[in-house]
């Protein structure tokens, strides 16, 4: 599912008019050049669109607010070739309300010995003039990402591609509307949170129905599409009977088919991109959403279990941010389910009752009919599979009840050191940075959830990004986590948030 606009980045290049014309001339050639071979990298996920060098505060404050009304500008890249004085800059900035990044750069890589003088010193000063644009945004306490070096670095490439994805979920972000079926989980805390500063804060609209307005268009869906969807898993998934009978299989399967069909319907008439479920209110569906909700997730589509609406909008804001990407490796709810603790070899098993997306899998992917053990419903299909290996982030949203939190943690994924075949639900094996003892025990500290918004394709540095540019309190679990000092940052943050 993609977001439906064909996102953009402005580059705006700050100079001023004390160096003559001949070297304003060369300051847009160079910054045209940047753009021109940045666009050709193949690197960046968004295409950069030059815009001319701003000198006046009249075409600052007027390019920022260009910016603000072009519904497909994402952000804008500043970059002050010469000296700009930063007074020019307060309007505009001020007025400026998307996404902006500090690329901290210059056109030439290497200082040329045998020829420079104070003309190019004089031209090529953003050591100097990026200090002083530096010191305004900072002194507005403005939200922007910085990055330093050469501008055709591939490791200034990666980040301005991270700062334009991270940019692009900041944009959407008010654009996710999440449909809840019923109320969350009687007597859960954990995935209560409050509503409205959630839209405040992130400009989510999160709205209950009632389970039967949708398991209506459930109903209502045409048996030849839904027979038609049925054969289309048979055809992509390995069935795995397990010694069920072949008809009766089948006709399990074909009422996830028909969720997957009536639930989409309804969340494309109604303009959600995200839908929580529960287990216990599901009204008359005849199954847990089980392999429906794995498809809708792999769709796109934000999915939170037991009405956990901050999960599932997460969920759907993490698969905008990696939309697109080549080789991505997938996004998906997740919970913590089960330990291992043995030494060497610990870490955390993930899954859910069923919900586990598809984008994730590494290998196979398998259909099995089981009972549920939870509730009172037929056994609901489901997608099985293990995971993939590999780096990765898991994130929970919580309600501090004065604030909302992110904890963000990363994670090494592995596999398990055997099959486990008799249990029939999709898997992850990860464990937490920077060893299960200190990940989990921050991860508690911290107020984290069994839930998790998790993805292979994001990096704590962006997911910590989208926190700061929501104005909310974001703590890291990594490598770098000691408890002592991550008590210390919690107890901090309690005293800043007071303030702020
Ligand atoms: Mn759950």
């Amino acid at each position: 599912m993609q977001t439906g606009k064909n996102y953009r980045f402005w580059f705006c290049t700050g100079s001023q008019d004390l160096y003559g014309d001949e070297c304003l001339a060369r300051v847009a050639e160079h910054s045209k050049i940047i753009v021109e071979k940045l666009n050709q990298s193949g690197m960046l996920p968004f295409e950069i669109i030059w815009k001319p060098t701003l000198i006046t505060n009249e075409l600052i404050r007027k390019t920022f607010n260009e910016a603000n009304s072009d519904e497909e500008c994402a952000g804008v890249i500043t970059w002050m070739h010469t000296f700009s004085p930063a007074k020019s800059w307060i309007l505009g900035l001020q007025e400026f309300r998307k996404p902006l990044c500090h690329l901290h750069t210059q056109f030439n890589q290497e200082i040329p010995y045998d020829t420079i003088d104070m003309d190019f010193m004089n031209e090529n000063q953003s050591a100097h003039g990026d200090r002083e644009y530096g010191h305004i945004v900072t002194r507005m306490r403005m939200e922007r990402k910085i990055i330093v070096g050469h501008w055709d670095d591939p490791e200034v490439k990666e980040k301005l591609a991270g700062f334009m994805r991270t940019a692009v979920g900041v944009m959407e972000s008010s654009h996710i509307r999440v449909m809840r079926i019923a109320d969350n989980m009687r007597n859960v805390a954990v995935t209560e949170g409050d509503k409205v500063e959630a839209q405040i804060k992130f400009g989510w609209e999160i709205d209950a129905y009632p389970v039967n307005e949708i398991a209506d268009y459930v109903k209502d869906t045409p048996k030849g599409e839904v027979d038609a969807l049925t054969d289309e898993y048979y055809d992509k998934y390995e069935i795995i009977l397990e010694g069920r009978d072949l008809e009766e299989f089948k006709r399990h399967v074909a009422v996830q088919a028909q969720i997957e069909l009536g639930f989409e319907r309804f969340l494309e008439e109604k303009n959600y991109q995200a839908i929580v479920t529960h287990f216990g209110d599901l009204g008359a569906l005849q199954q847990l959403p089980g392999l429906a909700i794995q498809r809708l997730m792999e769709k796109g589509y934000g999915f939170g279990g037991e009405g956990d609406w901050k999960t599932a909008a997460m969920v759907r804001l993490m698969k905008i941010m990696t939309s697109g990407m080549k080789d991505a490796k997938g996004t998906s709810f997740m919970e913590d389910y089960t330990y291992n603790f043995v030494p060497g070899k610990e870490g955390i098993l993930q899954a859910h009752m069923l919900e586990v997306c598809p984008s994730v899998a590494d290998g196979k992917i398998g259909i099995k009919v089981c009972p549920l053990s939870m509730g009172d419903r037929e056994d609901p299909a489901r997608l099985v599979f293990t995971s993939k290996t590999g780096p990765a982030v898991a994130t929970s949203l919580v309600d501090m009840g004065n604030r909302f939190r992110l904890i963000i943690n990363a994670v090494e994924c592995k596999k398990v050191e055997k099959p486990m075949p008799k249990l029939p639900v999709a898997t992850a094996f990860w464990t937490p940075e920077p060893n299960l003892k200190t990940g989990a025990e921050a991860w508690i500290l911290a107020g984290g959830a069994h839930h998790t918004a998790f993805s292979y394709d994001l990096s704590v540095e962006q997911m910590t990004e989208w926190a700061d540019a929501m104005g909310i309190e974001s703590v890291v679990i990594d490598r770098n986590t000691n408890i002592r000092e991550f008590k210390k940052e919690l107890r901090w943050n309690e005293i800043a948030y007071k303030l702020l």
